[in-house]
């Protein structure tokens, strides 16, 4: 109650506990309104013969007022109105019957007789334990009801004090103080617990409050993250194309060194969106999407995104065990496996880095192993931390801090663990166990496993063989200048490449005079229809589940689960076109 500050506060508090009071005393003297008919009738048999007949219908007549009073009393309460009018009813009302009770002493009990004393006695005492159970959490209406009962006693036995037998009146007097002073701690207490039970409520739908909104700023977040990183990433695209299409080698040897110092700041910005990608799709709830593959699945794509720099730096990038196959979610082992990767290479300048993986646990274990700057002893409780930078990479190399603490939060959601070993100068060893089986010999035979080699589709010169082998590749896409770096870039690549309208009357009369598709790379957001749209309108027209793949820099967890229910992949903007090459070629050779 101390922290009820103000006197608004405590007003406010005080209607409250005020309106529960009555709301459960009129309960009470409700349900016990046939007690307070029966009870007085049943004095009949007990004292009508031994009883002057006036005296005796005299008090009958007067109980029967104070019942129908009270009855008509505690009808005309209506809580929640006026609280202080309400009480003065109620006491009334429960006063008027029991002071009738009280004055029963003179009409029944003969001094001098010892039964008809210790009978009334008995009575008496019923009703003030009635009274106790009903109204006793309200000191002020329990000592309206106790008060006329027990004080006509009290003048009863001043009166006929030398007839009264004195240890039974005075028991009787010291169970009259007793049940007041009971009446007036229970209150207190009663009131103490309510305030408790208040501010519990109101402790919990702050806490409701306060979830919900953490819960809005978290949804706020996510969707200010996807809105704002879609609108640059569309730019991004471009840029990463047109920089994948200009060859240093023929610039002048002055715009060549800032043309090679733009593609490396490109690719770190690069990094950075992957990152927050990364993010956005653990904040929306993930699942984890089992099924058996290769591991080639995952080395295949890690080469083609991290060998040219690893070329660049000399480091010897190497997969050992890379032909075991497992059943497990690729795309979370490939987010674990881009992340430690990319920062092994970030913190090595050369030398050699090694994947290894192992089965001989029954289920997958994997290394990344790298022979770069290593981490100090202090950084190693804390680089799993969101945003943590450790002070000597902070000045070297470019990052936001999330690459482990996305890590690690993958590997906490496939309940596997993540260790590391490290030492300045010593290079880091990352080691992450899974609870991914890994499949027998005989069991893996039945999924086609990729080969590790580098990706020969690259070379042009093997796709442009025989012209009937050509990858017959349609793409939809509404940005011009995307479109013709694609189809550029595609066509000297070896592909058949089809430009498929996305208005769709010329979309319909394309249908007619297209070849069968091999592959569909389509953007998501084409005006009046999206990409989901045209790849399932060009697969009925086929007939066939033909491979699609939506290239967008809209990363909302809702489109995800879109593409996945149409069994159409993704990949995010910005991504450079070798890797959308890469992919295309993996999934079509
Ligand atoms: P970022 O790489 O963006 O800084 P991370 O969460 O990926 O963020 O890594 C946190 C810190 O851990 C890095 O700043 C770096 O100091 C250290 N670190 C991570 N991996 C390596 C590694 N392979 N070699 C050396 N230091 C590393």
């Amino acid at each position: 109650m101390g922290e009820i500050r103000n006197s608004t506060q405590k007003s406010k508090f005080r209607q409250l506990v005020g309106s529960e009071k009555l709301q459960h005393m009129r309960n009470f003297s409700k349900s016990s309104t046939v007690a307070t008919i029966l009870a007085p009738l049943l004095c009949i048999p007990l004292y009508l013969d031994n009883t002057h007949p006036v005296q005796f219908y005299t008090w009958l007549l007067a109980m029967a007022v104070a019942v129908v009073s009270r009855f008509i009393l505690l009808k005309r309460i209506q809580p929640q109105n006026n609280t202080k009018r309400d009480f003065i009813l109620l006491n009334t009302a429960i006063g008027i019957v029991t002071f009738v009770w009280g004055m029963g002493w003179f009409v029944f009990v003969q001094p001098s007789d010892m039964s008809s004393y210790l009978m009334y006695q008995i009575i008496s005492l019923t009703v003030l334990f009635v009274g106790m159970v009903g109204y006793c959490i309200d000191w002020k209406t329990f000592s309206s009801f106790v008060i006329p009962l027990k004080l006509p006693e009290l003048v009863f036995i001043t009166l006929n004090f030398h007839q009264i037998v004195w240890p039974i009146a005075l028991g009787s007097m010291v169970a009259f103080y007793l049940a007041l002073k009971m009446g007036f701690l229970f209150a207190k207490s009663w009131e103490k617990s309510f305030s408790l039970r208040l501010r519990n409520d109101a402790l919990f739908d702050q806490l409701i409050e306060e979830k919900n909104a953490s819960m809005a700023a978290n949804i706020a977040k996510s969707e200010f993250i996807s809105t704002a990183s879609h609108d640059l990433r569309q730019p991004m695209q471009s840029i990463n194309i047109f920089i994948d299409m200009i060859d240093p080698a023929e610039l002048k040897d002055s715009h060549s060194s800032i043309f090679i110092r733009m593609r490396k700041s490109v690719s770190v910005l690069n990094r950075m969106f992957n990152t927050l990608l990364d993010i956005s799709k653990l904040d929306s709830n993930f699942a984890i999407n089992e099924r058996a593959f290769h591991l080639t699945e995952i080395i295949n794509i890690l080469e083609d995104r991290f060998s040219d720099i690893c070329g660049q730096k000399s480091i010897l990038l190497s997969f050992v065990n890379g032909h075991l196959a497992v059943t497990g979610d690729p795309n979370l082992l490939e987010q674990i496996l881009r992340n430690l990767l990319a920062n092994a290479i970030q913190y090595t300048d050369k030398g050699a880095i090694t994947i290894a993986f192992s089965g001989q646990s029954g289920t997958l274990d994997f290394t990344v192993k790298d022979s770069g700057c290593g981490i100090p002893a202090e950084d190693l409780p804390l680089i799993f931390k969101e945003f943590y930078r450790s002070d000597h990479s902070r000045s070297q190399y470019d990052g936001l801090g999330l690459g482990l603490s996305i890590v690690n939060r993958i590997v906490k959601k496939i309940d596997g663990t993540c260790t590391v070993r490290s030492g300045v100068g010593q290079g880091s060893t990352f080691s992450i166990h899974t609870r991914f089986p890994v499949l027998e010999k005989s069991e893996a035979a039945h999924h086609r496993p990729m080969p590790i080699e580098r990706d020969e589709s690259l070379d042009k010169s093997k796709r442009l063989l025989s012209a009937e082998a050509l990858v017959q590749l349609g793409i939809i896409e509404n940005d011009d200048a995307l479109l013709n770096a694609y189809q550029q870039y595609f066509t000297q690549s070896g592909y058949a490449v089809h430009i498929i309208p996305h208005e769709p009357a010329a979309f319909e009369a394309h249908l007619l005079s297209m070849p069968q598709l091999d592959f569909i790379l389509s953007d998501f957001r084409l005006g009046e229809h999206d990409g989901i749209y045209f790849i399932q309108k060009l697969r009925e027209e086929f007939n066939h589940d033909i491979p699609a793949c939506i290239v967008t820099a809209d990363t909302s967890p809702q489109h995800l689960e879109l593409f996945s229910q149409h069994n159409i992949e993704v990949m995010y903007k910005p991504i450079d076109i070798k890797s959308v090459e890469a992919f295309i070629s993996a999934r079509t050779r």
